[in-house]
């Protein structure tokens, strides 16, 4: 069964005082909620999350499990630290680190064999919105990032226009819908229907409070990925509660 799913991506953003926000977190019975902190606080966040129904998540990993690579975490460590997910491929990281589709496939890896789950992202420029490229950009991100052996277990994929992050524009319903039911078939084609079905979907990019439940009308929208509004538990509770009851 497709999980419906909420995750917040905090970013570099908190501190050990920041997690008190975790045990206000309301999580509903259907739905899995994952909180992503930076990495020195995965540990802490991890216990706090067991006592409150909360999964934890990494926001990037490195494709390998240890050796000579200063400052970077593996995905075998963020297990250790009693994590459950990675984000990997966060257009954020995708710019800033120049990481393209064959590094985040190799991530994406590298959490599968730690026994974590994936939220890996994808999304077009503005530019390319502009010049209709998205369902272009989509494909091939999907085909040059996603590896082979998806199943529902291991991938969750978020679809996050860059121009929508944390800019507080959000594209029309029927856009996100457009997107969404395209990624639906293009795992479809790849890995089956019954493995596609239960793969869920996220929708990032200025999710907030006052729109989440439109957002959440989207048959194949199973849930967000959320930056800003996840980092106070009185603007995430509504928009984990707008997804229960959607
Ligand atoms: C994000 O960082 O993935 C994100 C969607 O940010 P925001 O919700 O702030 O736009």
């Amino acid at each position: 069964m497709r999980r419906k799913l909420a995750a917040g991506n905090w970013k570099m953003n908190g501190s050990s005082a920041a997690l008190a926000e975790l045990s206000a977190l309301a999580a509903p019975a259907d739905c899995t909620v994952v909180i992503c902190p930076p990495a020195p606080l995965l540990f802490r966040a991890a216990e706090i999350g067991a006592e409150n129904s909360l999964h934890i998540g990494a926001q990037d990993c490195h494709h390998e499990n240890g050796g000579a690579f200063t400052g970077d975490v593996s995905a075998p460590m963020i297990a250790d630290a009693g994590a459950s997910y990675v984000i990997v491929g966060h257009s954020e990281r995708r710019e800033a680190c120049n990481e393209r589709n064959r590094d985040v496939r190799a991530k994406a890896k590298a959490t599968w064999a730690a026994g974590l789950t994936a939220i890996l992202c994808i999304g077009e420029s503005l530019e390319d919105r502009e010049a209709d490229n998205t369902l272009d950009i989509i494909a091939g991100q999907l085909s040059g990032s996603v590896p082979n052996g998806a199943t529902a277990d291991n991938l969750v994929v978020a679809y996050e226009p860059i121009w929508a992050i944390g800019t507080g524009k959000v594209p029309t319903l029927d856009q996100i819908k457009e997107v969404h039911d395209f990624i639906r078939a293009e795992l479809t084609e790849r890995f089956g229907a019954t493995v596609a079905n239960d793969i869920s979907l996220l929708y990032g990019g200025s999710v907030k409070p006052g729109n989440a439940a439109e957002i959440f009308q989207a048959e194949n929208v199973d849930g967000a990925l959320v930056g800003g509004a996840s980092l106070k538990a009185d603007d995430f509770n509504p928009i984990i509660a707008a997804l229960a009851a959607s």
